[in-house]
């Protein structure tokens, strides 16, 4: 069968990859601890099932109107008001089947054959695949540890093209953590004011931010430059929802016109008690949200403090999401059973079959100086797999 141009663009998610294996481990009887994957593991809070399944016992299980059920847009557009301080009509917001989804949509709609999209790196992978699936160029502006892995507006300048289109932002960021301050988003936002570019701004860990910061969109620094921006949320890592596949976006209405039309031919609507359920985690209590909050920092602190104490690693403390992007290139050189580590890739196999860990390697983010671990995990997973992790590391030579 000869499949598509399109077929050919597509590469799988290496950061799915990594959990495959580790799980094919598993099953095949090996001690796996993951720390692979972008998931909570805490159970969708109940008053959230209780939501869906009220829904689907009261026969709610039709389909809803393309672009969402107007109860959801419009909840959705007061918690842009209470929460970002960002004025919204229920018309300027589209619901979709998870944030990967409407990252996917606007590609579509935003991007074309020759256009360039920067990207912060490092950055998810998921961003510049789908950049180059929509036939642009991703165009990664690179950042280190050292800087907390922020770009300025300088060299954001720096790499403006004419043919930049765009600019995805993710703050609070996978894979590093890193959250822009206030003023690094104004510093940002200047530049962007003397372009016209499109500005996604992912902001699905909005809540996930430790130390007292408080995450901003980048949307309410100027009138002009939010009739710009793209506002993309989701439900999956605040509420501990990601088997839901319930997303959302904000952005100008004629946009989200055209985006409505794109799903009504289609995926059509997202889950209807889905969609229902999204709406209680909204305007439900939030207590949930605070206690997870509260032991990932603890997570956080613990892992961070541990990494640092290993020779040959060292770690940021970030302030935000749930995972720590730990630079390990001076491992390269080392040698292990298989031969000497000179990638991430090669240090996330060897601690793979060494400690039965998986973790991800940072050239899936596009940086392959760094390896990728979530605290999504339970503290004893993390104490025994930080362990083994230790113990690996010491026997290389
Ligand atoms: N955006 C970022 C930065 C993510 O890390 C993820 C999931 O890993 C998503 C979006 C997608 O979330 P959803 O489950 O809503 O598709």
């Amino acid at each position: 069968m000869k499949l598509s141009r399109f077929a050919q663009l597509l590469k799988p998610s290496e950061t799915l990859a990594v959990s495959t294996k580790a799980k094919t481990l598993r099953a095949q009887g090996q001690d796996i601890i993951d720390f692979g994957l972008g998931e909570p593991d805490f159970n969708t809070p109940d008053n959230i099932i209780r939501a869906a399944e009220h829904a689907m016992a009261e026969g709610f299980t039709k389909y809803t109107p393309p672009p969402g059920l107007p109860e959801l847009r419009r909840a959705v557009a007061e918690k842009f008001k209470r929460e970002n301080n960002l004025d919204y009509t229920p018309d300027e917001i589209i619901i979709s089947c998870g944030a990967k989804h409407v990252l996917y949509n606007l590609s579509r709609l935003l991007v074309e054959a020759g256009d360039e999209v920067i990207i912060p790196g490092p950055c998810w992978v998921t961003y510049p695949a789908q950049v180059e699936m929509a036939g642009g160029t991703p165009v990664i502006i690179p950042t280190t540890a050292e800087d907390d892995f922020k770009m300025t507006g300088e060299a954001l300048r720096r790499y403006l093209t004419p043919k930049t289109k765009g600019i995805i932002l993710n703050s609070p960021c996978n894979p590093t953590g890193t959250v822009y301050t206030p003023d690094e988003l104004e510093d940002l936002a200047r530049v962007l004011m003397d372009t016209e570019l499109f500005v996604i701004t992912d902001e699905i860990y909005e809540h996930l931010v430790y130390d007292g910061v408080k995450q901003i969109s980048i949307a309410t620094l100027d009138p002009e430059l939010k009739a710009r921006c793209i506002v993309v949320n989701g439900f999956s890592k605040t509420y501990a929802m990601t088997g839901w596949r319930l997303g959302y976006c904000a952005g100008p209405a004629e946009l989200i016109e055209m985006y409505g039309r794109l799903q009504s031919q289609s995926t059509s609507n997202a889950t209807s008690f889905a969609q229902v359920a999204g709406i209680e985690a909204l305007n439900g209590p939030q207590d949930s949200v605070q206690m997870m909050v509260q032991e990932y920092e603890r997570r956080r602190n613990f892992v961070v403090q541990r990494l640092n104490a290993m020779t040959g690693v060292s770690c940021n403390m970030p302030k935000g999401a749930f995972y720590v992007f730990p630079k390990i290139d001076t491992l390269f050189g080392r040698a292990a059973q298989g031969g000497q580590l000179q990638t991430s890739m090669d240090v996330t196999a060897y601690l793979l079959e060494a400690a039965g860990v998986a973790v991800v390697p940072g050239e899936a983010f596009c940086d392959d100086r760094y390896i990728r671990i979530s605290y999504a995990t339970s503290m004893e997973a993390l104490e025994a797999g930080l362990d083994r992790m230790e113990h690996a590391i010491q026997q290389l030579t």
